[in-house]
């Protein structure tokens, strides 16, 4: 029976068989990887990546979608976890995990944020996300896409857009385009994750009026003397300074 696509998903299926294969060459899924995929839908990249594994963890919400999941793969295969991925412990799954997913775009902001927790248990993340977002997610400083999305991922991951993909590679096509990102933990530590909150808090007062200057919008964190100390001009906005700067900044208030 054909599943009708569910809106409140996020539900675009990859019909592309070209895409597909570009995906799953990007990905690179080789025997023992312990990989899982968030909403796997239809089976379009859960099928070519259970050609190179022997397992693999999916994580879908759609409880239609799950039952034809089960009919169709055996359990020694693929584990299912029925269930909102934005709520799913990725830990629990264990260490050098690889996560894959075509994200749906309702919910792709807070999944980053959601994984962004576990990134000490990831080995590397490949996704499709709305095109704009990964222009976000990879802006550089002093760009009209660079903010607090840009600096919160960059902190956290090395990320690179690997290839755009086309709305009629989809059934239904969605209204946007859509690419493909990358994204590998950074390893190094920088900063005490006491002293993350303190980031976290200072980004968003930076970018909640991205107009204004930083003088302005981080008042209650920065006096003149930590601009001098950080050698960072308070005349500037929050899309001129550079992750390092903003570390830097939770680094001294930390103090
Ligand atoms: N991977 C399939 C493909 O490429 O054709 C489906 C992609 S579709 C854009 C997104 C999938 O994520 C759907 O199967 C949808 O049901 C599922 N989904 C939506 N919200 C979810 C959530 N919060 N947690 C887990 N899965 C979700």
């Amino acid at each position: 029976m054909p599943h009708n696509p569910r809106k409140r998903f996020g539900q675009n299926f990859l019909v592309d068989p070209h895409v597909v294969m570009d995906i799953i060459r990007a990905i690179h899924p080789c025997k023992g990887d312990l990989l899982v995929e968030i909403g796997p839908g239809l089976g379009a990249l859960t099928r070519p990546l259970l050609r190179s594994l022997d397992h693999l963890h999916v994580v879908e919400i759609d409880r239609d979608i799950v039952e034809r999941l089960r009919r169709e793969f055996s359990e020694k295969n693929l584990t299912i976890y029925q269930g909102d991925a934005l709520e799913f412990d990725f830990g629990a799954l264990g260490s050098n995990l690889r996560a894959v997913g075509n994200l749906p775009y309702n919910i792709s902001t807070p999944i980053l944020f959601h994984l962004s927790q576990f990134a000490e248990n990831i080995r590397d993340m490949h996704f499709m996300l709305q095109k704009e977002v990964v222009a976000r997610m990879v802006a550089a400083p002093s760009t009209p896409d660079y903010g607090r999305l840009s600096v919160m991922l960059q902190y956290r991951f090395q990320m690179e857009q690997l290839f755009i993909v086309p709305p009629e590679c989809f059934r239904p096509a969605p209204k946007v385009e859509s690419a493909i990102v990358r994204m590998i933990p950074r390893r190094e530590q920088l900063m005490e994750a006491s002293k993350e909150k303190v980031f976290a808090s200072i980004v968003s007062a930076a970018f909640s009026q991205r107009r204004k200057t930083l003088r302005n919008t981080l008042r209650d964190y920065l006096k003149p003397e930590d601009y001098a100390a950080l050698e960072i001009d308070s005349n500037q906005r929050a899309e001129n300074l550079s992750v390092a700067q903003f570390v830097a900044a939770a680094n001294r208030l930390g103090e």
